[in-house]
């Protein structure tokens, strides 16, 4: 027990920031989890919290920058406030422990990746003197942590859906990313541990199971399952309770026959396959150490619409990768263009200095990336207005979210094809039912409005 009161009298209230993607939110919830088992109380308000933690990413530049921003902001909250204790997780804090502990004095300790569920023993034995910092990993180790169904979660998304993380880390070589480095190489966990969560969350009130992980169509391929994906998305949709089960974050090479054959049969996988192509140029591809070319990536969409009718298809891209002529840039937006995804993300080059594609000076400046990437998103706005046109006077099925942050007037929704946070949603207006009768609901909304990012309807049954 510690000696300046943390523990005296009411249970200390922790306040977790989590920052970066769905994958880091897991071990946020995990870590939360882990805290409320110990004893800690946790709150959503830093001002009134006795400990705070922030969970890092640390995937590329803006992300890192946003990460050290909310630390010193909790810094001087830390300074100012009853704040006693200052903890560092996640992906940045795994890299660069020593030189945030260093530069950041009101960090009391750093907790790696491997640590999650120890947090509660490091929050309470961190005090005084020098920051506890995660041991180091050597040259030849790496992250083997990866929770399972027996590991204490606090859910933080609506009851309604939940996000299960099927594998960890990753094998590829893609040059522009260290997500290897940091979270480790691929595993699995066990197809019956991830059955038996989602038999527990579905008894918790989750209707839509999300499965991610860094590389998700590979799962199971390290447990020496054939076809892993499919087989577990076959069962996660007869777990009672659950309406729907995505995925998110295909490989190009291993978004398999038998994958899009479930997507197709069972009603409860959603028809939606997000696949990161992450450009159309073979030589960008290949200097980036990425499957394909143009016509590949063409035929590989062609075939997932073939085999998936009615599939919504989402990717992502990177604009400004050293080497990337206009030639190469023109041959990614003519790609966009004939492919007419349903949805599509563009991400500027983060020049990382441990990344095999580092290069000491960028020959592409910010500003060109910023209009590549203005180009591309220019594109796919126009094509996302025709799609949705196209549903205007049509009815579809809407899990019901929530108000949106933008209005407590209006209610959001998806359809299988929207995923929450990236995708497009359905604003609900009219609806003569109260909020409580249809948020977490599956309704039938008729559409009566299109825009490039969101549409609106009505909801009808
Ligand atoms: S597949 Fe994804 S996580 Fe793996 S190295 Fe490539 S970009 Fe990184």
């Amino acid at each position: 027990m510690t000696t300046d009161g943390f523990r005296r009298g009411a249970p200390p209230r922790v306040g977790l920031v989590s920052l970066g993607c769905a994958k880091n939110l897991l071990d946020s919830e995990v870590m939360a989890g882990v805290l409320a088992r110990g004893g800690f109380e946790m709150t959503t308000e830093p001002e009134s919290a006795d400990a705070l933690i922030v969970n890092t990413c640390g995937f590329i530049g803006p992300a890192k920058e946003e990460g050290v921003n909310t630390i010193l902001d909790l810094a001087r909250l830390k300074r100012s406030g009853r704040c006693r204790r200052l903890v560092v997780a996640g992906c940045l804090a795994q890299r660069h422990a020593a030189e945030l502990a260093d530069a950041i004095p009101e960090i009391d300790a750093v907790v790696g990746l491997d640590e999650v569920e120890r947090v509660a023993e490091i929050l309470e034995g961190s005090l005084g003197g020098a920051a506890r910092r995660t041991p180091p990993l050597t040259a030849d180790q790496s992250v083997t942590w990866l929770y399972d169904h027996t590991s204490p979660r606090i859910r933080s998304t609506p009851p309604h859906t939940a996000y299960i993380k099927v594998a960890e880390g990753c094998d590829y070589p893609c040059t522009f990313c260290v997500i290897p480095q940091i979270r480790g190489r691929f595993r699995s966990r066990t197809p019956d541990s991830v059955l038996a969560e989602a038999e527990d969350l579905a008894s918790d009130g989750a209707r839509e199971l999300i499965l991610v992980a860094q590389d998700t169509t590979a799962y199971g391929a390290d447990l020496g399952i054939r076809h892993g994906l499919a087989t577990l998305l076959r069962q996660l949709a007869g777990v009672t309770g659950v309406e729907w089960v995505r995925f998110l974050y295909a490989y190009p090479t291993t978004l398999d026959c038998e994958i899009l054959a479930a997507l197709a049969e069972v009603p409860e996988l959603c028809r939606y396959v997000d696949i990161p192509l992450q450009h159309a140029s073979r030589r960008v591809l290949s200097a980036m150490r990425r499957p394909g070319n143009r016509a590949s990536n063409e035929r590989l969409v062609a075939r997932i619409r073939e085999a998936v009718p009615g599939v919504a298809v989402r990717s992502t891209f990177i604009v400004g990768f050293p080497g990337e002529e206009e030639q190469d840039f023109e041959e990614l937006a003519g790609f966009v263009e004939e492919t007419q995804f349903d949805a599509m993300g563009a991400f500027l080059y983060s020049n990382e200095d441990s990344a095999a594609s580092f290069v000491p000076e960028e020959r592409i400046s910010e500003a060109e990336k910023e209009s590549r990437r203005a180009r591309l998103m220019e594109i796919q706005q126009a094509i996302s207005l025709r799609r949705h046109r196209a549903l205007v006077g049509r009815d579809v099925r809407v899990l019901v979210d929530g108000a949106p942050e933008e209005s407590d007037l209006l209610l959001a929704g998806r359809t299988e094809g929207q995923a929450p946070d990236v995708d497009a949603r359905v604003l609900l207006v009219d609806a003569d039912r109260p909020p409580e009768e249809l948020v977490g609901r599956f309704v039938t909304a008729r559409i009566t409005e299109a825009h490039p990012e969101d549409l609106v309807g009505r909801v009808v049954g």
